[in-house]
């Protein structure tokens, strides 16, 4: 058999075709497992065959601090993924309704969130608060990117000011938590949403367990950080397996968005 054809699942430990896994978009047949995905299959999966528009596709991080080798390990990861940075994103339709959809890629220097990543983001609600749009992002990351400092960290300020505004407008804003969401993606954008929807056993939290243990000096609770977890302590509003995402999108929006003309909050 040729390779790369097979992957095997980390949790049951059953060898699973290509075919299949594209067939299930990266779901295990056997234990649900849910592989991770890239943008690209992201936004296939989630909008309207050909309604996707790529925006900002240029932007490109600079190495403001001088960190060292940051440009090349930028390079390197642009050639392996073919992306400019960790964030994709455009103007789509899902079912008809009128969304600008960001897309993190865990690929991409662990998606973290540096200036590009969050100007990106900031720009697509920016955009779906202009045209009446509903915002979708895909959360994925490792957190803030460390390469670039201070800068990293304002991107929490600057997502959670134009989601603000998105709210004043009365537009929906809903954040899909996939695995792993951490770190200052957690504690901004992707916990924000008028709906907050999570994949089965992702891993949501701020900082790793270790270091929480650390730090309160307490045992962890069984089951801590998991989507199923969070969804209990109520952090997360729904958890939805993949193939039902995009129906579970569509019938949010239908609730929440006037199909074209603006919203219901709007007008009323
Ligand atoms: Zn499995």
């Amino acid at each position: 058999m040729p390779e790369g054809l097979w992957h095997n699942c980390p949790e049951c430990k059953s060898t699973i075709h290509e075919v299949d896994m594209k067939q299930r978009f990266r779901v295990c047949p056997t234990c649900d497992f849910h592989f991770t995905m890239t943008s690209g299959e992201r936004i296939e999966m989630l909008v309207d065959p050909g309604s996707f528009e790529e925006i900002d596709a240029k932007l490109e991080s600079v190495d403001a601090l001088g960190f060292k080798s940051y440009t090349d390990k930028v390079k390197g990861y642009q050639q392996k993924t073919g992306l400019r940075d960790a964030v994709v994103s455009g103007r789509a339709e899902i079912s008809g309704y009128p969304v600008t959809l960001a897309v993190m890629d865990f690929r991409f220097l662990g998606a973290s969130m540096g200036s590009v990543a969050g100007e990106k983001i900031t720009r697509a609600i920016e955009m779906a608060t202009a045209e009446g749009r509903a915002s979708i992002v895909v959360c994925a990351s490792g957190g803030a990117r460390m390469h670039e400092g201070i800068l990293s960290l304002m991107q929490m300020a600057k997502t959670s000011g134009a989601l603000a505004r998105h709210a004043e407008a009365g537009l929906p804003y809903i954040p899909i938590l996939t695995h792993p969401t951490t770190g200052g993606v957690t504690a901004s954008f992707a916990t924000l949403g008028d709906v907050i929807l999570a994949e089965p056993k992702c891993m949501i939290g701020f900082a790793g367990p270790r270091v929480v243990k650390e730090t309160t000096h307490q045992d962890l609770p069984k089951g801590f950080q998991t989507a199923e977890f969070m969804m209990e302590h109520g952090l997360v509003d729904l958890i939805v397996s993949r193939s039902e995402l995009r129906d579970q999108l569509s019938r949010l929006l239908k609730f929440m968005l006037i199909k074209g003309r603006g919203t219901a909050g709007a007008a009323a």
